[in-house]
């Protein structure tokens, strides 16, 4: 056994350990949060080309402990990796949902719609479709309203899957956006087959394309192709007019990045809207 235990503090040293900890702490942190009410939820705003605001994108947010807020960079892949994803999703969906019913309740909002992330394992959990369902019926929210943002990785684990998945959903209201666009496989030929209505291209190459050829020959490409595929194109990350006036001459639809709005606390949303 102490051969054993010299063996494996040889191969599990104690930087490692460290992370070991760090990540059991947070794991801890999260199952709290979960129950403790320490998540809650920014709304970034999504304009259409005349600059008005179409929806938002519902981003979570942990304040930890100490009063800090912990971006989702930092913890929704170890919720990915030990399953927590799974409530936290859950908890994201009920809280825009909520938020969606009452936007819906004012004639000032009603036109407003909330994308919200689905993770991979998220949207592979069998009965993600009654779940979502739920959530809606729970908060009385307009599902054409909802939006299910999923990445590629997401849906091409198991295409038939995801297309019949997509397709109970669909058939509900519900939408759907194809995220982070470009950064993944991008293989074209399954697009066709998904009941997507957008995609976002993103933010990387919005940001690369004033200094990059490259990323703007890209940003070109995927205007045209959406477009061929009657695909509404949502540009992530769009931070200077330049940005803007590039994307709205090549017909982008939807806006959102700084330039509009920050991720901001629904109470901001009265003044955003009154701007
Ligand atoms: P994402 O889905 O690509 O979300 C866009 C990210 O870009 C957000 O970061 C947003 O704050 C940031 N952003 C928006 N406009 C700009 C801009 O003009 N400039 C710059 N530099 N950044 C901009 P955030 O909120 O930190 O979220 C990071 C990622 O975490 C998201 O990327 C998404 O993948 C994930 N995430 C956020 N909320 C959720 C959630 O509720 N569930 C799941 N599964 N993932 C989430
Ligand atoms: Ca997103
Ligand atoms: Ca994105
Ligand atoms: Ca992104």
């Amino acid at each position: 056994a102490k051969e054993d235990g010299r063996n494996a503090i040889r191969f599990f040293n104690p930087a490692m350990q460290a992370v070991v900890d760090a990540h059991t702490r947070m794991e801890i942190g999260l199952r709290a949060a979960l129950d403790n009410g320490g998540f809650h939820l920014l709304y970034q705003p999504q304009v259409d080309r005349q600059g008005r605001p179409a929806g938002a994108e519902a981003l979570i947010r942990w304040s930890g402990p100490d009063g800090t807020t912990i971006s989702p960079a930092e913890f929704i892949p170890l919720a990915e990796d030990t399953g927590l994803i799974v409530q936290i999703g859950q908890w994201v969906l009920d809280t825009a949902c909520a938020q969606l019913a009452r936007w819906q309740q004012s004639a000032a909002t009603r036109h407003l719609s909330i994308a919200v992330n689905v993770s991979a394992r998220q949207f592979r959990q069998a009965d993600f479709v009654s779940l979502v369902r739920s959530a809606i019926e729970r908060a009385g929210a307009d599902p054409s309203r909802l939006k299910l943002e999923l990445t590629e990785s997401a849906i091409l684990d198991d295409l038939d899957q995801s297309v019949t998945r997509m397709n109970q959903l669909r058939k509900l209201g519900i939408q759907f956006a194809l995220d982070d666009f470009g950064t993944g496989y991008s293989s074209l030929s399954y697009l066709k087959r998904l009941p997507f209505a957008q995609l976002k291209i993103d933010r990387s190459f919005i940001h690369d394309m004033a200094e990059d050829e490259g990323s703007e020959a890209i940003v070109i490409a995927i205007l045209s192709m959406s477009h061929a595929l009657s695909l509404e194109v949502v540009a992530e990350g769009v931070e200077t007019p330049i940005q803007r006036e590039f994307l709205r001459l090549r017909g982008c639809e939807l806006f959102q990045g700084y330039l509009f709005g920050k991720p901001l606390p629904i109470e901001e949303w009265q003044d955003f809207l009154a701007m």
